[in-house]
Parts: C-alpha cells; structure tokens; sequence
C-alpha cells in the first residue's frame, strides 16, 4: 500500500528484535526494566512493547498519566521539578515518586509517603559524548549530589536513582561508572530497596555482551541488596522506525538538492540539536544529493548521500532511526503537513495508524 508522505513507519519486526533483547538482559540480570516515554511516546506500539517490560517512567506529569493509562505496569514519577498544581495527579497516578531535590522532597514527600519515595542522586560522572545531554555538567541541576545532606534524608527514601549515561555502548565504561557510584555511595546504596540506574545503556547495539552486563548488574544488586532498575528509551526504539518522504523538487546550486516534503526542524529536530545527519541505506551508488526539506530555514538539511538511481520528483526517500527522540518531537514549526503515522506489521503489512491535518495545527495554537 502507497501511503501519503511524510510519514513515520514504525517496523514491528525491528521493535520485536530489540524487545528480544530487553527480555534476555531482564531475564538473566533479574533488573527491572522501565520505558522512558521521554524518549518514546508513540502509544499505539505499547501493546507490543509492555509484555516485554516492567512498566514507565517520566519526567512530567503528562508522561506519568500516559504510562498509566496506555502502557501499565509499574509506574515511576520523576520530574526535574514537581509544580502544586501537578504533585496531587502525579502521586495519585504513581507506583513511586522520585525526587530531583531534597527541598522537592521536603515539600512535597508528605503527600507521597504512602508511596515508596526516591532521590535522583548525582554522583558527579558520567557517560555523554555531549556536553548538552551530560547529567554530571558543571553545576548541574539533576539529582543531589552531596553525601551528608543525602544521609540527612535516608529516613524519607528508599531508593536511588542514578541517571549518568547517554548512549553508552561500552560496558567497560559503564561498569566503572558503576564501580565510582559504589565507592562514593556504597554505605548508603546498602540501606535502600532499590535503585535505578537510569537509562542510555545501549545494550540493543549488535555486538553488546548483554549476558556480561546482566551479570555486572546482578553483582550489584547482591551486593547492596537492593532492586535494580533500568529505564531506558533510546535503546528500546532505535532503528525501528523511518521517516518515509518523496522529492517535490530537484535543483542543482553548485550541488545537487533533493527537497522533500518534510523538514528537519519539524520532524527530525535532534539532528539540528546535536548537530547530526540523518542516514538512509543503502548509502551508496552514483548519485549524490543534498537531502533538504521544505521549510523556510536556510539549514534544513538532512545530510548529503549516495543514491544507487537519480532522484526525481516523486522518489521516495526514506530516513532511518526516526522512533527515539523524533516522533516525540514533531512540531509544526511553518506548518508543514505533520507526517502521518504507520506500523509495518509482523506480517508485513503497512497499517495507517494516525493522520494530522490543518485541524490539528489549528488546535495546536489558538
Ligand atoms: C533520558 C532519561 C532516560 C532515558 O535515556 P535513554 O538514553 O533514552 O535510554 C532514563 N531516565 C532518565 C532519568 C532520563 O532523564
């Protein structure tokens, strides 16, 4: 079936790859493993993806709600910083509050003390290739980080969570990540119940040990006797969706420029963040391009790539790893037509899943 583009196509058989993984690492590390919607909200995939994991976590109350109703399971309540308004829906809808600050806790840990509370902990490393993504930046905001006013709460908690990496693909970086957090917090990770250590463990890459790191975590949690949970996002998702466009134009500037109907700001808007380009396969052949989009931005570029055959009006270009960090945020940004969104089913076939139109951008502002 031809769908009309843009739209983002979600592969249940890439998804059912990673899932398989996720199972193995639960299965053989006894951790428990969360979904971080931050990274993935697409909800019409949760009936494939919640068999496979414990539940949700979140960093607002919006994503507490959605874990709740579309997903099941366990659900975490985190955010950098609860409002009045939020606290009583988030501690109404939670499995467990987690705590960014002590004062978050101080005003707020009363209302969630039938719960089991935690405290984001910052142990001051940590594993980013990029400043903007890195939890342990200078004078960063995300979790306490001094041991005594740490000890002065363990009354409150019980547990930790330690989110320190972004993207880690080695295990050796991230066990020693984990050997830091035992020297600096050891007396105090034995005195809680669990603990997360957070998400960006990119253990669904081909060629990662999954069973060494299965076994690194189970030390863990036997050493300190706790619960281990992961939360991860990126993981879970990557490589399970495209982003399907089709050239509107052709020029030749000095380079050949294939448009699309499509922009990076809008759909794609990580690569502008992190300065990145997209990817198509195969990547090679005689022709290259300049894969831009429609928006009026002078730098919306997707990246620059080989074809196999020219590109004409009409081609369909197909932009990979568009699941993590993408479809959460699209945005209307000159209004162009919001991708649709499609699920390629274990059988092959191509279900229409979602559509915006001119009443959805409508409603985005008012
Ligand atoms: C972003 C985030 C995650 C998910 O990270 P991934 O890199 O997508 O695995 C998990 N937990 C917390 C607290 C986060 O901020």
């Amino acid at each position: 079936m031809d769908l009309p583009t843009p739209h983002y196509l979600i592969d249940e058989t890439a998804l059912a790859r990673n899932l398989a993984l996720v199972d193995r690492l639960r299965a053989a590390s006894g951790a428990k493993c969360l979904l971080a919607l931050k990274c993935f909200a697409t909800w019409s995939t949760f009936a494939q993806i919640a068999p496979h994991m414990d539940g949700t976590t979140s960093s607002s109350l919006n994503e507490v709600k959605l874990g709740r109703e579309k997903f099941g399971g366990e659900t975490h309540a985190y955010s950098v910083a609860w409002s009045d308004a939020e606290i009583d829906e988030a501690v109404a809808q939670a499995d467990k509050m987690i705590f960014n600050s002590i004062s978050q806790l101080e005003r707020f840990g009363d209302k969630a003390a039938h719960l089991p509370i935690g405290l984001r902990v910052n142990p001051g490393v940590s594993h980013s290739h990029f400043d903007l993504a890195d939890p342990a930046r200078p004078f960063s905001r995300l979790g306490e980080g001094n041991v005594e006013r740490i000890e002065a709460v363990m009354d409150r908690v019980s547990g930790f969570m330690l989110h320190c990496n972004c993207e880690n693909d080695s295990l050796e970086a991230f066990s020693a990540l984990l050997d830091q957090f035992e020297e600096k917090l050891g007396s105090h990770l034995a005195r809680v119940d669990w603990v997360s250590l957070g998400g960006g463990i990119h253990f669904t890459k081909p060629g990662y040990p999954i069973e060494a790191l299965a076994a690194r975590l189970r030390a863990f949690s036997e050493k300190f006797g706790v619960q281990v949970y992961l939360e991860p996002g990126d993981t879970v998702v990557t490589e399970t969706a495209t982003l399907e466009t089709t050239v509107l134009d052709v020029v030749d500037n000095g380079k050949a420029i294939a448009i699309v109907d499509s922009a990076v700001e809008a759909h794609m808007l990580d690569l502008l963040i992190y300065r990145q380009s997209a990817a198509v396969a195969p990547d090679s052949g005689p022709h290259r391009y300049v894969i831009a989009g429609k928006s009026c931005l002078a730098g919306d570029i997707f990246g620059e790539f080989d074809f196999p055959e020219p590109l004409r009006v009409g081609s369909r270009v197909s932009l990979l790893n568009a699941a993590g960090y993408t479809m959460v945020k699209k945005n209307w940004f000159n209004g162009v037509q919001m991708p649709a969104i499609a699920i390629r089913r274990l059988n092959g076939q191509v279900e229409l899943i979602r559509e915006f139109g001119y009443a959805d951008y409508v409603s985005s502002l008012s």
